[in-house]
C-alpha cells in the first residue's frame, strides 16, 4: 500500500516557566492512501499536539518540533518554510476541529466563506467558485444550498455548522484530512450522521483521514487502523480488529474496559485507576508502570522495545518481549 504520510521519531516540546513539557516523545506512525487512522488516548496524551505538528501549527515559541520527520508524499514538512507550508495547508492537508464556530466567521455568509477558501488558493472565476460551493453543500448534505449559501453561521444548527466546516475543509480537494474530535461537541444522533458523512466522502474522494479522538465508539465506526497514545508515546497500533479484539497493552485493555458497550448492557465500566505521569519529567521506563496491574521490575527502568505481533500490530510492552520473560525467569530462579 502506498503511504501518504510517514511520521518518524517525532518529538514536540513546550517551554514553560516550570520547565520543558515533553508532549510528544518519539512517535512513529504512517497513513496509507485512502485509509482512516484513528489516534486515541486520554486528554493530554499528545494526540492533538502530534496532529498539530503535521500541520505545523505548533506555536513556536513556546512549542517546538524538537526532533523527527514528517514525510507527506515523501516531502519532509518539518523542513519547509512557512510560505511553503501555507501553500500545503488547506489545499493538500486540511484540518477540522471540535468546535465548528471557531472555524467559521460569524460576520460572513456561508457562501462567501466557502468561496473565499477556494479562491485564496486557486485562480478561478466567481461563477466557478459558486458552482463548486454548491456542489460541496450538496456533498455534505445541506438542503436548499442555493438559499443557504446566503445565510450566516448562526442560522445553522450545530450539526449543520459542522457539515459546513467539513465542506470548507474539502473544497480544495485535499489528499489528507485531519479531524480533531470532530463530533465531540455534537449530540449522539448528529455524531452518527457526521461519521457516516466522513465514510461517504472517503468513498467518493479517496481522501486519507487522521481522526483524533478520545471516543472509542467513534473509532469503532470509521477507523481502519488505530494508534493508542499514552504519555506522549504510541504504545500500541493495529487494525481495528486487532485493537478491539486482540489488544495486548494493559493500557489499551483498560481503555476498552472503561468504554460503554452497546452490546453488553448492564456491564459495569471499570475506569483505570491513577493518573498519567507528569510530562515535565516523564519516567525513563514504561510510562504506564504506576497504573499497570501487570508491572514488573524492568518496567519502570527501561522503556519496552516495540514487539511486532503481526505486520500491522505493534505493541510497546515488556509482557510481549522474550527478553523480559528471560529476565523474570532469571529473577525467579535466584
Ligand atoms: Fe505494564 Fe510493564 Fe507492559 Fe508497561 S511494560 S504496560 S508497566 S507490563
Ligand atoms: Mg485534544
Amino acid at each position: 500500500m502506498e503511504k501518504i504520510l510517514e511520521v518518524n521519531d517525532l518529538h514536540v516540546t513546550f517551554s514553560t516557566y516550570g520547565g520543558t513539557v515533553k508532549a510528544v516523545r518519539g512517535v512513529n506512525f504512517h497513513l496509507n492512501k485512502g485509509e482512516t487512522l484513528a489516534i486515541v488516548g486520554e486528554s493530554g496524551c499528545g494526540k492533538s499536539v502530534a496532529s498539530n505538528a503535521i500541520m505545523r501549527l505548533i506555536p513556536d515559541p513556546p512549542g517546538k518540533i524538537s526532533g523527527g520527520s514528517i514525510l507527506f508524499n515523501g516531502r519532509d514538512l518539518t523542513k519547509l518554510s512557512d510560505k511553503e507550508m501555507r501553500r500545503i495547508r488547506g489545499v493538500d492537508i486540511s484540518m477540522i476541529f471540535q468546535d465548528p464556530m471557531t472555524a467559521l466567521n460569524p460576520t460572513l455568509t456561508i457562501g462567501s466563506q466557502l468561496m473565499e477558501g477556494l479562491r485564496q488558493h486557486h485562480k478561478i472565476s466567481s461563477d466557478h467558485a459558486k458552482k463548486k460551493a454548491l456542489e460541496m453543500m450538496d456533498l455534505v448534505g445541506i438542503p436548499n444550498p442555493e438559499e443557504r449559501l446566503k445565510q450566516y453561521p448562526h442560522q445553522f444548527s450545530g450539526g449543520m455548522r459542522q457539515r459546513i466546516v467539513i465542506a470548507m475543509a474539502l473544497i480544495c480537494e485535499p489528499e489528507l484530512l485531519i479531524a480533531d474530535e470532530p463530533t465531540t461537541a455534537l449530540d449522539v444522533t448528529i455524531q452518527a450522521q457526521i461519521l457516516e458523512l466522513f465514510e461517504k466522502i472517503q468513498a467518493g474522494t479517496g481522501v486519507s483521514i487522521i481522526l483524533i479522538t478520545h471516543d472509542l465508539g467513534v473509532v469503532a465506526k470509521i477507523a481502519d487502523r488505530i494508534a493508542v497514545m499514552y504519555a506522549g508515546k504510541i504504545i500500541e497500533v493495529g487494525t481495528k480488529r486487532e485493537i478491539f479484539y486482540e489488544q495486548e497493552h494493559p493500557y489499551t485493555k483498560g481503555l476498552l474496559k472503561s468504554v460503554p458497550r452497546l452490546d453488553l448492557k448492564g456491564e459495569k465500566l471499570t475506569p483505570i485507576d491513577g493518573t498519567p505521569p507528569d510530562l515535565f519529567s516523564p519516567p525513563q521506563g514504561c510510562p504506564f508502570t504506576a497504573r499497570c496491574p501487570m508491572a514488573m521490575e524492568v518496567c519502570d527502568k527501561v522503556y519496552p522495545f516495540s514487539s511486532e505481533l503481526s505486520d500491522t500490530h505493534h505493541v510497546d510492552c515488556w509482557l510481549q518481549d522474550e527478553r523480559a520473560k528471560q529476565l523474570l525467569a532469571e529473577a525467579a530462579a535466584k
